[in-house]
């Protein structure tokens, strides 16, 4: 499943060389990754930049990429859970992230455009969450209204209306930020997973055969790839769908989010080889789907209902990470420990969010401070009021764990391989076997995630196996792809 964004020539970057020394190392070429890499590099800092696979791989090369400030109903959640200073504070950040990304786009002539931003209740039963939302973004101060009639071609109960907002193409952005960071020095490397970050006076940066060192280390991994800091006790991994259609019809010029299940983001996207549309929806827990692909037909149907006519030219899935006391978590990764940084947590809101992280970060690096630190700590009292939806969530943990692990133990080894494109889990002795086969390569690998010991399940929209627990994802022969896991399944 390849990205609207990400279908296209990529300029390609070396693997790491063996001892370099940075300044600042920063590990993952995502929005949060470059930007920061980028302010730093601007005040005059040595910075590499190390990417597991190619510029904008994660989850920004597979976003909705709507720059905005009313993000379906993050701020009245927010506020259910924080002060009203707090909320203020959130804005602000996203507000500085998404001035300084429009600003960075101006001076760099990357496309963007100005849209108005909905979220709409697609039902009666919507409408409390919706109008919770206009009383949370009056309360912050932003200039939201109340409409009831949209471009939209099916019936709405009611919206919120937040004028002025942006859309991009995020892999314009990184493109103009990778010519920038060359030009001003900085090193990109591609196609090296890091396996390991040891604190110490250098840290050292390990991937497969090279180490790295630095003088501070920023993980812009989605997820943090290291343990220390326990951020995956604080996250659960949210994957969610999208398809890119043509479509003879009018385009909608809004960008749209559901407030109610199942969720529907609706934009368009202008571009030379014709106009798309842009569905998305039908998010889940990672690994606890038990058919993925069904999601994305889901979608397509419901497309071709509404917009008739349209025909999928892309589609995708992608991971963000919801933090349990739903702020993000930006600053270092453990109390004490200042050298190693993290951001995390965006919730599907990382188009603002990973700027404003990137501004916090490196002017935290570089002596700075942010007004708007309060709400993008990662370590602070308040992380506790997010304890109880942390137990929860650690108990649905903990229920997938016992269960992964007892109803492989119940599946017996079967001779025959899986068809093509389908995988199973089945007991070798007692220990459970990910078999899959994929372009006529059946594959055995150990079914437990390398990461904390989960019993991985076999996503058939993306032919991997994904971890219920934290969201680590393996490819068929083993290798990771994505989450808190760095080491790849053994084979079996
Ligand atoms: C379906 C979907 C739609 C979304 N739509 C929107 C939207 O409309 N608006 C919005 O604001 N936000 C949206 N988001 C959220 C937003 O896209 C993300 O929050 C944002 O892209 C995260 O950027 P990042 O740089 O932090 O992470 P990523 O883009 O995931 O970058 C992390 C990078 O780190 C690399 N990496 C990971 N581990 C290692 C390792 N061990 N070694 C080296 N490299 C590593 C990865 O390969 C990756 O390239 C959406 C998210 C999803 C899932």
């Amino acid at each position: 499943m390849t990205s609207l964004w990400l279908d296209r020539t990529q300029p390609s970057h070396p693997l790491p060389e063996n001892g370099r020394e940075f300044d600042v190392l920063v590990i993952g070429a995502g929005l949060t990754g470059l930007t920061t890499a980028l302010l730093l590099s601007r005040a005059g800092h040595s910075v590499g930049v190390v990417e597991a696979s190619r510029v904008g791989a994660g989850t920004t090369g597979h976003t909705t990429a709507k720059v905005s400030l009313l993000q379906g109903t993050r701020l009245s959640t927010i506020r259910s859970r924080h002060s009203a200073e707090i909320a203020r504070q959130y804005v602000e950040a996203n507000t500085e992230g998404q001035m300084w990304l429009r600003h960075y786009c101006e001076e760099n002539d990357v496309p963007y455009q100005l849209r108005s931003a909905y979220t709409y209740a697609a039902g009666e039963d919507g409408i409390p969450a919706v109008q919770a939302e206009l009383r949370a973004t009056h309360e912050a101060g932003l200039p939201t209204t109340w409409v009831t009639d949209t471009e939209l071609p099916y019936p709405i109960a009611g919206a919120v209306q937040l004028a002025e907002q942006a859309q991009i193409d995020p892999l314009d952005v990184l493109t103009a930020m990778v010519t920038d960071l060359q030009r001003r020095g900085a090193t990109i490397y591609e196609g090296a997973r890091v396996r390991s970050v040891d604190p110490g006076t250098p840290v050292t940066v390990r991937t497969d055969d090279a180490t790295l060192r630095a003088g501070r280390v920023v993980l812009a991994t989605g997820t943090p790839i290291m343990d220390r800091g326990g951020f995956w006790a604080r996250l659960q991994p949210l994957r969610s769908y999208a398809v890119a259609f043509h479509h003879p019809g009018p385009m909608p010029q809004g960008m749209y989010l559901s407030a109610d299940s199942p969720s529907r983001s609706v934009r368009s996207v202008p571009r030379p080889d014709g106009d798309r549309l842009l569905i998305g929806g039908n998010g889940h827990v990672v690994g606890r789907e038990r058919h993925p692909a069904r999601q994305v037909q889901d979608l397509t149907d419901w497309t071709r209902r509404w917009f008739p006519g349209a025909e999928p030219t892309h589609s995708w899935s992608a991971q963000d990470y919801h933090a349990d006391h739903e702020l993000p978590f930006v600053g270092p990764l453990t109390p004490t420990d200042d050298q190693i940084l993290v951001a995390t947590g965006f919730d599907k809101w990382g188009m603002t969010l990973a700027v404003a992280s990137a501004l916090a970060l490196s002017s935290r690096i570089l002596g700075g401070r942010t007004d708007w630190a309060q709400a993008l700590q990662s370590w602070t009292r308040r992380e506790f009021a997010g304890a109880p939806t942390a137990v929860k969530s650690n108990l649905q943990v903990g229920a997938h764990l016992v269960g992964g692990w007892a109803s492989s133990i119940l599946t017996q080894q079967n001779r025959r391989p899986p068809a093509e494109n389908t995988g199973r889990v089945e007991r070798q002795g007692l220990t459970p076997t990910a078999v899959s086969t994929v372009d006529g390569a059946t594959r055995r690998r150990s079914a437990v995630c390398t990461h904390l010991g989960g019993v991985l399940t076999w996503n058939d929209a993306e032919c991997s196996w994904d971890c219920p627990l934290h969201g680590s994802r393996f490819a068929p022969d083993g290798a990771v792809l994505e989450g808190p896991a760095t080491r790849d399944l053994p084979e079996q």
